[in-house]
């Protein structure tokens, strides 16, 4: 059976090709999967997506017809993929739900200690031989409380990470996690409760039809003084135009993300000798108190291999007609999303 992988990295190559231990024929490809790009899926059986990938009800008709029956997303987030539609057209859609939480967790703990020590505009300035440090006062992450926005699998291992520095932990989730509340003290709180009391807040959740624009005007107005937000989940999950303004009036004291709301096409590309005509992007990447990475938290080699590896058991489990761990059922993400409550396993 042949694998078409849309959009595949030069990084995860290696990763996918000894993780293929059933020799699947794999069809490696930089493009994303687009209706202009969905003919380079003809005579495949699979096909593989990752987060930039179009997996629209358009796409998923056209995939249809060139009789997929399967879609394997090598990521964890789905929000690209209009899954009522693929279970009405009979595509299975399979993801990666749990490759490596601390590689995300980690990074968003890397985004607050970089910004909270000031430790990009530190490696500027030294870089110019520039070693004053009149500018670079920061404060300890040591005693700060810690809204956390979404308690599952990553937002757990932030919980846990960050009991390590004694931080107060507030979190914020449709379904509560009694082991945070035992082992770390995380105390739950709505989220309006959250915004009001914690220096740094720090999102986990998926986008979806809920979450959309769930950090917008009104909850900034309820945040602190000099609030940090940190996004290393989903770019939609804040509205930006209001991020910017909370940053201008000096409501938002930092903002570190690893994702941005109109990220594709953008992320993972070199741009340095072409224009970004992106004025939303264009102004925070101006800010020195905001710090972007290029959706690069799940980059790490543990990550990579687990996911590789977790790929393939979906397909292979699929393949011999058995009923896969990770199947994506149709009303996530939606108002009937009880579901997940299932599939979290917490
Ligand atoms: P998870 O499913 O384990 O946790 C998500 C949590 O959000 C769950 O506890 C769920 O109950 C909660 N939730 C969902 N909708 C909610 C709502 N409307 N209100 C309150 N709580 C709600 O997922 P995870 O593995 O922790 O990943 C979280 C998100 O992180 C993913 O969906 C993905 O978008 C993002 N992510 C980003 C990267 C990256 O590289 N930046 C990598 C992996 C995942």
């Amino acid at each position: 059976m042949k694998v078409i992988v849309f959009s595949t990295r030069e990084f995860e190559k290696k990763y996918l090709i000894s993780a293929n231990t059933t020799s699947l024929e794999l069809v490696m490809v930089t493009e994303s999967l687009s209706l202009n790009t969905v003919h380079l899926a003809k005579g495949a059986g699979v096909v593989c997506i990752f987060t930039g990938d179009d997996a629209s009800a358009p796409v998923l008709v056209k995939l249809k017809e060139y009789n997929i029956k399967y879609i394997a997303v090598r990521a964890t987030g789905f929000d690209h993929v209009d899954l009522k539609k693929a279970a009405a057209l009979g595509i299975t859609v399979a993801n990666v739900p749990d490759y490596s939480p601390f590689s995300i967790a980690e990074h968003a703990i890397g985004l607050m200690l970089a910004l909270i020590r000031k430790l990009t505009l530190a490696y500027q300035q030294t870089q110019r031989y520039n070693f004053k440090i009149d500018n670079l006062l920061g404060s300890t992450l040591h005693h700060k409380t810690v809204g956390i926005v979404g308690t599952g699998k990553i937002g757990s291992a932030v919980t846990q990470i960050l009991s390590g520095f004694d931080c107060n932990l507030i979190g914020y989730d449709k379904i509560r996690n009694e082991q945070l509340i035992s082992k770390y003290q995380l105390h739950y709180a709505d989220l309006k409760t959250l915004c009001k009391n914690s220096d740094i807040i720090t999102l986990h959740l998926p986008l979806n039809e809920r979450t959309e624009y769930l950090i917008n005007k009104e909850m900034i107005d309820f945040m602190r003084q000099g609030v940090m937000i940190i996004n290393t989940a989903r770019g939609g999950i804040v509205n930006t135009q209001d991020i910017i303004e909370g940053i201008e009036k000096g409501k938002i004291g930092y903002y570190g993300a690893d994702v941005y709301e109109h990220e594709k096409d953008v992320f993972f590309y070199d741009h340095s000798e072409k224009k970004v005509n992106d004025p939303l992007l264009k102004k925070l990447l101006s800010y020195s108190n905001v710090l972007i990475t290029p959706h690069q938290a799940f980059a790490t080699k543990e990550a990579l291999n687990n996911i590789a590896v977790t790929i393939f058991k979906n397909i292979n489990c699929w393949a011999l007609q058995q009923k896969g761990p990770h199947e994506l059922h149709p009303d996530l993400g939606t108002e009937n999303d009880n579901i997940e409550q299932e599939s979290l396993n917490l």
